[in-house]
């Protein structure tokens, strides 16, 4: 499933693509269930013309504000395998490709979508769509006082609360394992069991492991431009019981927290 660094590097990988300034001309949808509130038809008229201004994202969701007369806010959730590509129309297209939006200038966005689990809008504002939503690791308010307030008193473990994405939007359960793995925090810990210098730890681990996953894109993006990869292991632990800890060999343990497969060094994570 996309998590953070998946859903910012098809951004990134958008904004590189020139989408800024191009002009939709229309929308082939073959999957009705994915174009939520209005119809297929109303959506595709409602693109029609308009003018792509930028390429935000707000936790998992691309929004794409538009010019013109209309809703304002084209938005897309790429679901459970989701991808956009912008490609050449005269390209054949990935045959798990749901719906493409041609642009004036010979290509079209596809929304390769293998699972349907995919969402598209087309709205006045990002929030009459958008959940309302913690901060991100990277934003200022995201500071070591609210995520130790926002853990006391929680006897969850510690990565349930982190996967709950109350204390912190956008990491699933990759990148929970893996600033938990960072921090060296046992995942089953209770949230309110962390100190003061684990919890700043913990929210160092976080921005560090998003910062590294953001790197490795960037850099497959440059080396593998006009064709980067959507999925990469982007993370410093093996998710493998057999393999050792990078940092004392021990072998990794695979434990469920939650129902969600769990990662961890029993030696470095305490
Ligand atoms: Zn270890």
């Amino acid at each position: 499933m996309p998590e953070l660094p998946e859903v910012e590097n098809t951004r990134r990988n958008l904004v590189r693509a020139g989408l800024p300034g191009c002009t939709i001309t229309g929308a082939n949808i073959t999957w009705a269930n994915t174009v939520k509130k209005i119809s297929p038809p109303e959506l595709a008229a409602g693109l029609k013309d308009r003018t792509i201004q930028d390429v935000q994202r707000r936790g998992k969701f691309l929004i794409l504000p538009l010019s013109g007369s209309g809703p304002a806010n084209f938005i897309v959730h790429l679901g459970m395998t989701g991808r956009l590509l912008v490609q050449s129309q005269s390209q054949a297209p990935d045959p798990l490709t749901r719906h493409s939006f041609p642009l004036d200038d010979g290509r079209e966005i596809r929304f390769v979508d293998g699972r349907k689990f995919g969402k598209l809008w087309l709205v006045d504002s990002p929030g009459e769509v958008l959940p309302v939503m913690s901060p991100e690791p990277f934003d200022d308010e995201f500071t070591v006082e609210t995520l130790a307030e926002s853990l006391a008193g929680k006897k969850a473990p510690i990565k349930a609360l982190i996967l709950e994405q109350g204390i912190a939007c956008g990491l699933g359960n990759l990148y929970a394992d893996e600033s938990l793995f960072l921090a060296g925090i046992h995942p089953e810990r209770p949230g309110s069991d962390l100190s003061v210098d684990e919890v700043a730890h913990l929210r160092q681990s976080m921005i560090d492991a998003l910062t590294a996953a953001y790197g490795v894109y960037d850099r497959a993006r440059d080396q593998d431009w006009p064709n980067p990869p959507t999925a990469m292991m982007t993370w410093s632990h093996p998710r493998d019981a057999a393999a050792p800890c990078p940092n004392c060999g021990t072998t990794m343990t695979n434990i469920r927290v939650r129902a969600r497969g769990t990662y961890f060094c029993a030696k470095c994570q305490v």
